[in-house]
């Protein structure tokens, strides 16, 4: 009918610095649900766990900001997916308005008449500075502070650094790094006090955050020494001296850095426990469920079902369609995430064992049958659930049904051996896990160094032994948060 298809919306957001939950709600929220999401560098990985399943993810990072005609791909891929109708969250790093070139997407977005939003964030300008304890104003010590960029402007055009020497704030330069030199030597040049406190701070916010401390006569053979590289941020002021004692965010005060092997889904959890407890989480997942169509027609013939695992009740419920078919019927549920996950369900359940196996499941159910009664167990397809060895043993007649897949994932070893860098902690919740992790490494442990190992449980710990690598921490209860328990000593 010659009607134009309706066009998109844009939002540029800014996704603060580092640290993954600097980000706002409201852009969490326009992120779970956008079609489309354009990125770059600086923003944290994690964000990128966000995205509903079918969104396409767009990596357009420039090394140099000053790259005009990246900025120019960036603003005709945003304006071309917003007039393929789609719903485009354009992510950076920090805010996007502070050297963010924001204001040249939203002119390009204006031009062609496509609506957008902004949403702002956490500049890194102030925030790093404040991972590193060090307050851009204070009373007393600084009653402004002004925020440049270290490049040069267009045309060669560099600051007037005449004026700039003779402010009484904090000075913090962001891209400072290459011109380093130039600045430093401006602010001399033009009267600042040499002995002038300056603070370089890398990676900000991240578990790589570093920070040097100096001068400005000092602070170029401090960088040269310390090869200190971009993103940085350079603030320069007397307040840089608060953090001796402002200083919190520390690899040695720090937080224990442990890695989430689980499933991406349910690594969420699990990674916010961690921080929870003042710990890094770091997540790369070395299996992937999915759940499968399950027939649940025939209910009525079984006295009672048995839960495995969370999934195993998730998957169960995806598939159910009539919840009263389970009304007479007993429900077992292998541990307590198990049994909360069934009660999530308005489901709760008779009982559920002192220990957390499937052997005990099978077993405790007995007092809530008879002779030849049926069971069924929702499981894995990796379950360690032997329904033949229960019906000798117990006299019943157990079936099980798979109602998820667990799928090993091989992941790039080069990938493994850069994130295993920084870990202190690898946490191991299945036996599957321990063999992704064996199998993407190739087996070849001696990387691992003084790292610990974290198991759910004595099966894993075995797999983990028969693999050849040793167990620091085993759980007493066998679930995610037993295990965080262990490491951090509850
Ligand atoms: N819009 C961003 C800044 C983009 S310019 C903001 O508001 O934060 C890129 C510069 O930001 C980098 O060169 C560096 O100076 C600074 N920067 C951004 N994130 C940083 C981080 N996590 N640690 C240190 N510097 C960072």
């Amino acid at each position: 009918r010659g009607e134009k298809m309706k066009k998109g919306k844009a939002y540029i957001i800014g996704a603060g610095p580092g640290d993954f939950e600097l980000l706002t709600i409201k852009a969490k929220r326009i992120i779970e649900n956008a079609d489309c999401i354009i990125y770059d560098r600086l923003i944290s990985e994690d964000i990128l766990r966000l995205p509903k399943k079918d969104a396409e993810l767009i990596y357009l990072g420039k090394g140099n900001t000053e790259g005009g005609l990246i900025q120019d791909e960036i603003n005709q891929t945003l304006v071309k997916k917003c007039l393929e109708g789609k719903s485009v969250a354009r992510v950076k790093g920090g805010d996007p308005f502070v050297f963010g070139r924001g204001g040249e997407e939203v002119e390009a977005l204006f031009q062609n008449e496509i609506e957008f939003e902004i949403i702002p964030g956490i500049t890194s300008s102030i925030s790093v500075p404040a991972y590193a304890g060090i307050p851009v104003t204070h009373r007393g010590i600084a009653r402004s502070f002004h925020i440049f960029t270290g490049h040069t402007m267009e045309n060669g055009k560099w600051h007037n650094f005449e004026n700039i020497a003779k402010l009484e704030g904090t000075l913090v330069f962001l891209m400072g790094v290459k011109n380093l030199d130039l600045i430093v030597s401006d602010l001399i040049k033009y009267g600042k006090d040499s002995k002038t406190p300056v603070a370089i701070i890398e990676k900000g916010a991240t578990k790589n955050q570093r920070v040097t401390v100096g001068n400005l006569e000092n602070i170029l053979e401090l960088v040269e020494k310390n090869k200190i590289l971009p993103p940085a941020i350079t603030i320069i002021g007397e307040v840089v001296n608060l953090r001796e004692t402002f200083k919190w965010f520390e690899s040695d005060k720090l937080a224990k850095r442990i890695l989430v092997t689980r499933d991406k889904k349910q690594a969420v959890e699990m990674s916010e426990n961690i921080s929870k407890r003042g710990g890094i989480p770091v997540e790369l997942p070395f299996i992937e469920i999915e759940n499968l169509k399950i027939d649940l027609n025939n209910l009525s013939k079984y006295k009672a079902i048995l839960f495995n695992s969370p999934n195993g009740v998730k998957a169960f419920f995806e598939n159910i369609k009539d919840i009263r078919s389970l009304a007479n019927i007993k429900i077992g549920a292998v541990g307590v995430k198990t049994k909360e996950a069934l009660e999530k369900n308005k489901i709760i359940p008779d009982f559920v064992p002192e220990e957390y196996l499937v052997d005990r499941l099978a077993e405790d159910v007995v007092k809530y049958t008879e002779e030849n009664d049926n069971i069924l167990i929702v499981t894995s397809d990796i379950s360690p659930c032997d329904t033949d060895k229960y019906n000798s043993l117990y006299k019943r007649n157990y079936e099980k049904v798979v109602a998820y897949n667990t799928k090993k994932l091989r992941v790039d070893r080069e990938k493994v051996l850069e994130t295993l860098k920084d870990i202190d902690i690898i946490t191991f919740l299945s036996s599957s896990t321990v063999e992704a992790f064996y199998e993407s490494l190739d087996g070849d442990f001696f990387i691992l160094g003084d790292k610990k190992i974290a198991s759910i449980g004595p099966m894993t710990s075995e797999t983990i032994r028969r693999l050849g690598m040793k167990v620091d921490y085993e759980a007493e209860k066998y679930t995610a948060d037993g295990i965080l328990d262990k490491i951090f000593g509850a």
